[in-house]
């Protein structure tokens, strides 16, 4: 194999050559340390940025064992490694070094969240870490010396700081894997406790501003802390700093399954509680704030979200009779409404496996929450199409097992079906769960139940693999993530932004791409979107992300992926405008 200094001299040879020169280097080049891979060359130097990998054996990096020891340290790890990787490559402007992408040099670290992802791959005998390099340019020309700088002495800096146990931060390190590993567990152990999520006392839930999911400092932050009749406590398997001195046990409050409702004046701090859960499903990095927020990995946040698209879904549970006879049993719309819409992303959820829906009234829609009895008196019901959720979220539970967590400060009438109400005073969470059933008791709402009919299974839906076609102009794949909830799939938009819970935007470009592996590969045999989905998390678990990438080859890697949950990769499928469904036998009856 070619060695460094070949490279030096490649380098050296095409200086002030046209910048395709740079071919040259494509391949792999033995270092003192590791192994430089150069996978894909820009094509120019305003091109997305060239492909690298390194590779350094275990002997070299030296990581203890028991550090990356099983899939979830080795997944908080492998997070952890990337990260330190970004901070040795520093940032800013003093890496450009002439033309375009110049000088770049980026790993795709995570955020707040920590995820599986393709940047770092650890295994027992190398570390692997992908980077997007800018090969640097005079104009068009090949800047060979700069290249070289990069190439030969930042490189290999980069990668000893990153990547080498001696030079890794060890108590942080440690810190880091073993707090994920304690979220990790609790989550594993909620389903047999009976809790749909867990807040751990001392948790700092909001955030410095709506434009930074960073935690907000200084002494305005309240940390929370759980009213004691919600209180459960919980052993880890790793010791945590704690007010008295180190200890594995956690406590905090539990949010059991069935109907919880939280209440609370405006401002006092509801949907904060409620966006931590919603990330909650995802473990936090040490020092968010809401390490010790935990959801159950299957709630999923639903919203209204009119203009939407929808296709074919059984949304008869919630909307009937539309006018002109319109059919809800397979409900299609290109311009769903706010509550067609909300019926529909709660019955998409449900399909693919959600256990639990998170709702806030500040993004639903008002006819969708409740009907009450004086709109009931006024507007007959044979008029009104919509059988409103406060009718249906304890059945929701009682029949199919979906617990639902309802921000609700604006209407009483949940109190009749909620099985906990927590109030948010001042951002402290109170049980007032004996006091709203009493005034439940004592206040009747006046209103009628007009539920017409018991829920009834949904048909399934099969969708079509030809209504799936990821080409635009001459590409047949095309796939791309413009944003964290925007996706062009060839020539459609899929608009994301109704999906709140994807929170990286390499998710979004793994749900792109997963849109068009999940088609190639399992939607075929009249596979419903159920088993598609589940058959690509068993395809994630098994393979890994790397084959997400449409020109994945054996050794040329997509180094800016993170694993999305099956939820949000539905929600892509359903929110497709080509998207074709047929339904299964259940519609007809
Ligand atoms: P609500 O939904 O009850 O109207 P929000 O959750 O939107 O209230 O919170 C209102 C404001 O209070 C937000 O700016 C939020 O960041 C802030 N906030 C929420 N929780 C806390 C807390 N524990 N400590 C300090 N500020 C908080
Ligand atoms: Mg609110």
């Amino acid at each position: 194999m070619p060695s460094a200094d070949d490279l030096r001299r490649i380098l050296d040879r095409i200086d002030g050559r046209g910048y395709k020169a740079y071919h040259e280097i494509k391949g792999s080049f033995e270092f003192p340390r590791f192994t430089l891979f150069v996978d894909h060359v820009q094509g120019d130097p305003f091109a997305n940025p060239s492909k690298l990998r390194i590779r350094m054996p275990m002997s070299e990096a030296r990581l203890p064992p028991d550090w990356f020891d099983g899939p979830v340290r080795r997944m908080a790890c492998e997070d952890f490694l990337a990260r330190c990787v970004s901070t040795a490559i520093g940032g800013g402007e003093s890496y450009r070094r002439g033309s375009g992408k110049s000088g770049v040099v980026q790993i795709d670290a995570g955020a707040q969240e920590v995820l599986e992802r393709t940047a770092a791959v650890v295994t027992p005998d190398w570390i692997e870490i992908r980077l997007q390099l800018g090969l640097p340019a005079a104009g068009r020309r090949v800047l060979g010396r700069q290249a070289q700088a990069m190439l030969c002495r930042d490189l290999p800096r980069i990668a000893e700081s990153g990547l080498c146990w001696a030079e890794l931060p060890h108590r942080e390190a440690t810190r880091f894997v073993e707090c994920i590993e304690n979220q990790q567990a609790i989550r594993g152990r909620l389903d047999e406790l009976g809790l749909v999520a867990f807040v751990g006392d001392g948790a700092l839930l909001p955030r410095a501003s709506g434009a930074s999911d960073r935690p907000l400092r200084g002494s305005q932050a309240v940390p929370f802390a759980s009213p004691e009749s919600l209180r459960v406590s919980l052993s880890l398997p790793n010791p945590i700093e704690r007010p008295d001195g180190p200890g594995r046990e956690i406590t905090g409050m539990g949010i059991r399954r069935g109907v919880t409702l939280i209440v609370g004046g405006g401002y006092h701090g509801k949907s904060t509680l409620l966006r931590a859960l919603e990330r909650g499903v995802y473990p936090h990095v040490p020092g968010d704030g809401r390490e010790w927020v935990v959801s159950a990995p299957d709630l999923v946040k639903i919203r209204a979200e009119d203009g939407r698209r929808v296709e074919r879904v059984d949304i008869s549970a919630f909307i009937s009779d539309l006018p002109q006879g319109r059919s809800t049993r397979a409900f299609c719309s290109e311009d769903a409404s706010g509550s067609t819409s909300q019926a529909a992303n709660i019955l998409e959820a449900i399909e693919v496996g959600a256990t639990g829906l998170l709702l806030d009234e500040d993004t639903s829609a008002t006819n969708f929450m409740v009907r009450d009895a004086r709109m009931q008196a006024l507007v007959h019901k044979e008029f009104e199409p919509i059988t409103p959720f406060l009718e249906r979220v304890r059945e929701l539970y009682d029949t199919w097992g979906v617990s639902t967590v309802l921000v609700m400060g604006g209407c009483g009438d949940y109190f009749d079906v909620a099985d906990c109400v927590i109030a948010m005073r001042e951002f402290r969470p109170v049980d007032v769960t004996d006091e709203a059933r009493r005034i439940a008791a004592s206040h009747a709402t006046g209103r009628r139940i007009e539920t017409r009919s018991p829920l009834k299974k949904c048909a399934d839906r099969i969708p079509l693999a030809e209504s799936f076609d990821p080409s635009r102009g001459r590409r047949d794949v095309k796939i791309d993530a413009k944003a964290i909830d925007l996706i062009l799939f060839g020539d459609e938009v899929i608009d994301l932004r109704g999906v709140e819970q994807l929170v990286d935007p390499s998710q979004t470009r793994a749900v792109g791409n997963a849109i068009h592996l999940a088609t190639r590969r399992f939607a075929k045999g009249g596979a419903t979107l159920r088993q598609v989905i589940a058959q690509l998390e068993d395809f994630f678990d098994n393979h890994g992300l790397d084959e997400l990438d449409p020109f994945h080859r054996a050794e040329q890697h997509p180094g800016n992926l993170a694993r999305p949950r099956g939820f949000e990769i539905a929600a892509a499928i359903n929110r497709l405008r080509t998207l074709r469904i047929r339904q299964g036998p259940t519609a007809s009856e």
